[in-house]
């Protein structure tokens, strides 16, 4: 059975096509700058790179084109061989614990969820409508980023802010990631070859968060209302004084949007090293003798191991430690450091061990005390998983 996975920005469309159950890929690749000058699309295929530059006025047509890729490749021999076609929506609200298939109503509550997701929701939603013009028999679900973290105690998701502000505004931590998180947990569980396990995952990419898992549940996550919020990331301070917020809006006249934005997008490794958002270059910046780049390297690694500490306690000890995404996965001085940091929790990194990047590997040594893992993250076959039960 083929199914498609996709994740719709509001200028671009990613995608991946399974042979399921056998969770093999068949295609992937990317649609970019929809509906913007100098469109174009990657495909991958046999392990070959194909570029094309065309116009692409809308995500329709993405689609259209991504359809007419598949028959011409022989992916598929028609439209109906597509079965199902699983979409990331970033914001499920309270509303959503689990995947489920895109009827009308789902559509509308995702709709509603727009406020608390202003670019991403609705450029989901785009992604649907257009798979449904396109692809009218398929199966159409949905696959939510803050499903896994459902299960988050109240004591846990509520701001100590007026009590009635969570039923009236929505305001409470949602988290974000959580099809990852979700996936390397129940990795880290097969691995383990045990259920009952206290696991923290560390989703470390641009966007970086730390969950805690106890017993394949998500008991706790570091992103809040929205991402930023827990760790320093690239471009996103994470947890600050609120009160920062209201005094240098007056200091610098700056509107709610645009403090925002500084927040977002100019803060984090590229705030504090004013070099770049990029842990590679921080990285470079290091090496150079970047004092700056030091720096927003140390704050970085300490937010992580804050984190990590944090949930060290709230899970009452910890049976695995994993490490995922762009930084988690090939950042072998990121993850040496946050161990290093780790030594008083009885962390043992093994050198050897840790000097790879992008693939399932045990990082500490045989007497730690926590083993640590690198699980590469994989959110779209999740989608497909997902979207291949819905069909049952
Ligand atoms: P997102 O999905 O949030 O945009 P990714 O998970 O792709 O982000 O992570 C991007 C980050 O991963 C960047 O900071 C990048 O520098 C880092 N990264 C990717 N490859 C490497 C590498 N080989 N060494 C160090 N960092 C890397």
């Amino acid at each position: 059975m083929k199914i498609l996975s996709v994740n719709a920005g509001s200028s671009s469309l990613k995608f991946q096509m399974y042979e399921m159950p056998a969770e093999e890929v068949l295609i992937s690749g990317v649609f970019e700058r929809i509906g913007m000058e100098g469109s174009l699309y990657t495909i991958k295929l046999n392990g070959e790179k194909i570029e094309k530059k065309v116009e692409l006025k809308d995500h329709k047509r993405a689609f259209e084109l991504l359809v007419e890729e598949l028959i011409n490749n022989k992916i598929v021999d028609s439209l109906d061989d597509i079965a199902g076609i699983g979409h990331r929506i970033v914001q499920g609200g309270s509303y959503f614990d689990k995947s489920v298939v895109a009827s009308e109503e789902v559509i509308e509550k995702i709709n509603e969820l727009s406020t608390l997701a202003p670019l991403h929701n609705p450029a989901a939603i785009t992604g649907i409508r257009a798979a449904q013009a396109v692809v009218p028999n398929a199966l159409q679900t949905v696959v939510f980023d803050t499903a896994f973290h459902q299960t988050i105690p109240e004591e846990n998701y509520l701001y100590a802010l007026p009590y009635e502000w969570a039923s009236k505004y929505q305001i409470r931590r949602y988290g974000a990631h959580g099809t990852s998180h979700k996936y390397i947990s129940q990795k880290m569980n097969e691995i383990l070859d045990r259920e009952d396990t206290k696991l923290i995952t560390c989703h470390i990419g641009n966007g970086a968060s730390i969950s805690a898992v106890l017993n394949g549940k998500c008991i706790n996550t570091s992103m809040g209302l929205t991402p930023n919020a827990g760790l320093i990331m690239g471009t996103r301070c994470g947890d600050i004084d609120a009160t920062i917020i209201p005094y240098m809006m007056q200091q610098l006249n700056l509107s709610p949007k645009e403090i925002d934005t500084v927040m977002n997008k100019e803060s984090g490794l590229l705030g504090i090293s004013g070099v770049s958002s990029d842990s590679r270059d921080i990285e470079a910046g290091i090496k150079e003798g970047n004092k700056r780049c030091l720096l927003a390297e140390k704050m970085f690694v300490r937010r992580i191991v804050d984190y990590i500490a944090k949930y060290y306690v709230e899970l009452g000890g910890c049976d695995a430690i994993v490490f995922t995404a762009g930084i988690g996965e090939n950042s072998i001085s990121v993850r040496k450091d946050v161990m290093e940091a780790l030594e008083v929790l009885g962390v043992k990194l093994d050198d050897e061990k840790n000097n790879i990047r992008g693939k399932v590997q045990k990082i500490s040594t045989s007497d730690s005390a926590i083993k640590v893992y690198v699980i590469p993250t994989d959110e779209e076959l999740m989608i497909a998983r997902d979207t291949f039960e819905l069909m049952k």
